[in-house]
C-alpha cells in the first residue's frame, strides 16, 4: 500500500500552514521486503528509482522492488556538483542526452516534486586558437543535432561573467565559450526524493538497509533472485544500477569483468555568499574545473577525478590543491572564499567515457553503468531508457548504442578521443 503523501500543492500548503502541518503523511514508505518481485532493481541512487519510477508509470509493472544497501541517493546521487547539459558530438550519445534535457524540462511536474531545474546555461570555455577550432566543430554538431549551443567570444564571455579572470597576465587568456542556454542545475536530492515518492505511490516497494551479497540462479544459469543481508528475495528480473559498485555486482551475477574501473571524484562546498554566478562555468582543456553557485549560496565545484582506483567516499590532498589552482586561475575572486566542506562519491568510469544499458550475458541480468562523472544529468533517460530494457527486452530507441558488446566489436563511443583509459576520461 502507497504512504499517502498526497499531492503537493500550493492550496494543500496553505491548508497544512492553517492545521498545524498534521495531515502529511510519509514521503515513501518503510516496507519489509516480500518474497518476491517481478522486477528487482539493485542500487537507490537517481538511476535506479527513476528506472523504478517509469517501469511503473509506462509499463505498468507495479510489483517492483528498489534495493538499496545505505540510504536512497546516499552514493554519487546525493554527493554530484548537479550539472546538467547536452554538449556531446557522437552518435550514441547526442540523442540520448538531449532526450534527458527535455524530460528535464516537465520533470517536477511529472513526479508532482519540485526539483529545482534551473536552466541557467552552461558556459565551456576556451583558451587558445586549437581550442576553439575544437570548440566550433563541438558546437556546430550540437547544432546540426537539434541542441542548443552558441560559440561566444571573449567579449560576449566577459558580458556574462565579468568577473573570470580577464587580466592581460592571466595565466590562461580566456578567448571564448560555447554557451549552452539550455544547460543548468538541479537539486540532487530533491531528485532522488521526487521519484523514490512517486515509485512509491505506485507501488514500489523501496527497501533502504537491503544490501546485494549475492545472485540466485536456476539449473539453466537465467537469475531467479537475489541473496541479500535481509534475505533472499526472488525476481523474474534483475537491472544492476549501482554506479562505482557495477564491478563487484557483475562479478557477483558471473557476468565477468566489465569494461568499467571505479575511481574517486571530489565535489566542493564554500561558505554561502551573496549572488555571485548566475549559470554553470566549466573550464575544460588546458585545466579540469566546473563551478555554479547553489540557491543557498555556497559556490559549488569539482575537477578531475583521483588516477588510482578506489571505493572509498573521500578524496585526497593533490586534487585538493589542483582544484584550488583551478579555481584561482579562472576566477581570482574565489581565492577569498571559505571551503565549507568537500566529499567524493565513487564513479563508474568506463572505457569509453560512454555509458552501457543493456542485458549481460547471464539471462535476467540487466546493467546500467558507465556513467562516468556525467550520470546525474542522465538520470532522466537512463531511468526511462533503462525501465524500457527491463519491460520489453528490447533497448530504447534513444539508447541502441549504449551496448556492452560495443567494447567486443571495438566500435567505442569514444567521445574525448582519449582512447580506453577510464583516467583519461
Ligand atoms: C563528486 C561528484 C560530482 C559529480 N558531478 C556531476 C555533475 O555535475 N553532473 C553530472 O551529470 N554527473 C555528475 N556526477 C556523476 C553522477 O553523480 C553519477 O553518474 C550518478 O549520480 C550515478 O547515479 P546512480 O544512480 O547510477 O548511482 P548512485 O547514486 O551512486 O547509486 C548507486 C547506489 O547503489 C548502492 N549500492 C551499491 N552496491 C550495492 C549493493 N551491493 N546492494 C544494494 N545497493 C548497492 C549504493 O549505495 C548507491 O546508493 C558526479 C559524481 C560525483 C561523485
Amino acid at each position: 500500500m502507497a504512504a499517502g503523501a498526497g499531492r503537493y500543492s500550493a492550496v494543500r500548503l496553505l491548508k497544512e500552514g492553517l492545521l498545524g502541518n498534521r495531515g502529511w503523511g510519509r514521503a515513501w514508505r518503510d516496507p519489509v521486503p516480500r518474497k518476491g518481485y517481478d522486477v528487482i532493481i539493485v542500487g537507490g541512487g537517481g538511476h535506479g528509482l527513476a528506472t523504478a519510477y517509469y517501469l511503473a508509470k509506462e509499463h505498468r509493472m507495479r510489483n517492483v522492488a528498489v534495493l538499496e544497501k545505505g540510504w536512497i541517493g546516499g552514493g554519487n546521487a546525493g554527493r554530484n556538483t548537479t550539472i546538467i547539459r547536452a554538449n556531446y558530438m557522437l552518435p550514441g550519445n547526442t540523442d540520448f542526452y538531449r532526450y534527458s534535457i527535455d524530460v528535464w524540462e516537465t520533470l517536477s511536474k511529472d513526479l508532482n516534486f519540485n526539483v529545482m531545474f534551473s536552466q541557467r546555461g552552461h558556459l565551456a570555455l576556451f583558451h587558445s586558437p586549437a581550442e576553439r577550432d575544437a570548440a566550433a566543430r563541438r558546437a556546430n554538431i550540437m547544432r546540426l543535432n537539434g541542441v542548443d549551443a552558441e560559440l561566444l567570444d571573449r567579449e560576449a564571455v566577459r558580458e556574462k561573467v565579468p568577473h573570470l579572470d580577464f587580466s592581460d597576465d592571466a595565466r590562461f587568456r580566456i578567448e571564448g565559450a560555447v554557451w549552452q542556454p539550455r544547460a543548468g542545475t538541479a537539486r540532487h536530492d530533491a531528485v532522488n526524493w521526487g521519484y523514490a515518492r512517486a515509485a512509491d505511490e505506485m507501488g514500489v516497494d523501496i527497501i533502504q538497509n537491503c544490501e546485494v551479497v549475492g545472485f540466485l540462479n536456476d539449473a539453466a544459469g537465467r537469475v531467479t533472485g537475489v541473496r541479500t543481508t535481509r534475505g533472499d528475495i526472488l525476481a523474474e528480473k534483475v537491472g544492476v544500477a549501482v554506479a562505482g559498485h557495477s564491478s563487484r555486482l557483475a562479478q557477483m551475477a558471473g557476468v565477468g569483468r566489465l569494461p568499467i574501473e571505479a575511481h574517486k571524484l571530489q565535489a566542493f562546498v564554500s561558505e554561502p555568499i551573496k549572488p555571485h554566478l548566475d549559470c554553470v562555468v566549466a573550464f575544460a582543456g588546458i585545466g579540469h574545473f566546473y563551478i555554479s553557485q547553489s540557491d543557498k549560496g555556497g559556490m559549488v565545484f569539482g575537477g578531475d577525478i583521483e588516477m588510482y582506483n578506489s571505493y572509498a567516499q573521500r578524496g585526497a590532498l593533490p586534487v585538493v590543491e589542483d582544484v584550488a589552482a583551478c579555481a584561482c586561475q579562472v576566477m581570482p575572486s574565489l581565492g577569498r572564499v571559505k571551503l565549507l566542506r568537500h566529499w567524493a562519491g565513487i564513479m563508474d568510469m568506463s572505457m569509453d567515457g560512454s555509458p552501457i544499458i543493456d542485458r549481460t550475458s547471464v539471462p535476467g541480468v540487466y546493467l546500467n553503468a558507465g556513467w562516468c562523472y556525467g550520470g546525474f544529468k542522465a538520470t532522466p533517460a537512463s531511468g526511462v531508457c533503462f525501465a524500457h530494457l527491463l519491460a520489453t527486452d528490447t533497448p530504447h530507441p534513444v539508447a541502441e548504442e549504449l551496448t556492452l558488446g560495443r567494447f567486443e566489436r571495438g566500435s567505442t563511443i569514444d567521445e574525448k578521443g582519449a582512447g580506453a583509459r577510464a583516467w583519461l576520461h
